[in-house]
């Protein structure tokens, strides 16, 4: 999911009183965009040792932060398994319940929905240039692994619970026009032709 922000970390290690300064070696990836099949797959569930999952997140956290976003989901950098990473940490001025929000979610499976539901517009890094209204639960509570594969069961609401829907989603081979009203989509349809065949810009790397 798309919004300003700006992040950067540096990991610190302590072995036998010795400081040292680790800073992981990370990529930024191409962002897949709308049209590419890998964004209406679906997605596999990750099981320990599958591959090198911190670096991945590492490499997923460079992304986001080179693309300005406060969510990105696997299938948006071509891989169908069952991970995203949200930051919603700089958006805290503008929306409280997302203060401390930078988290990873492996394994997802949300479990309850409110009933009320808010609308509000969205963007996504793989639909560069579209913003809508989408109406999504106000609150939801979801269980999910980290990543070192401990369970989780966390609640959140507004801002925080829309930017963990918009990256579920896309575990869900969905994207945010998928759920916007039959008259906006006639109005975005060109829009999407258009990234699909390439013909869009955006300032972080892309793949279409
Ligand atoms: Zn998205």
């Amino acid at each position: 999911m798309y919004y300003f922000r700006r992040i950067f970390g540096v990991v610190v290690v302590t072995v036998s009183n010795v400081v040292l300064i680790c800073k992981i070696v990370k990529m930024i990836l191409p962002i897949y965009l709308y049209g590419q099949p890998v964004l209406r797959k679906a997605t596999d569930e990750i099981e320990p040792g599958d591959f090198d999952l911190k670096q991945l997140v590492a490499d997923m956290q460079e992304t986001l932060t080179a693309a300005e976003g406060c969510g990105l989901a696997a299938p948006q950098i071509g891989k169908s398994i069952r991970l995203f990473i949200v930051d919603g940490s700089d958006l805290a001025e503008d929306f409280p319940e997302c203060a401390g929000l930078k988290k990873t979610f492996v394994n997802p499976e949300i479990i309850e929905e409110s009933e009320e539901t808010v609308s509000y517009p969205e963007g996504c890094l793989s639909l560069p240039g579209i913003s809508e209204n989408v109406v999504r639960p106000r609150t939801i509570t979801i269980r999910y692994q980290d990543e070192d594969f401990n369970e989780h069961t966390d609640t959140y609401t507004d801002f925080a619970a829309r930017i963990i829907l918009h990256e579920y989603d896309h575990l869900e081979a969905h994207v945010f026009t998928d759920r916007i009203s039959p008259i906006r989509k006639q109005f975005v349809k060109g829009k999407l032709t258009n990234i699909a065949k390439g013909k869009t810009s955006a300032r972080y790397r892309t793949k279409h």
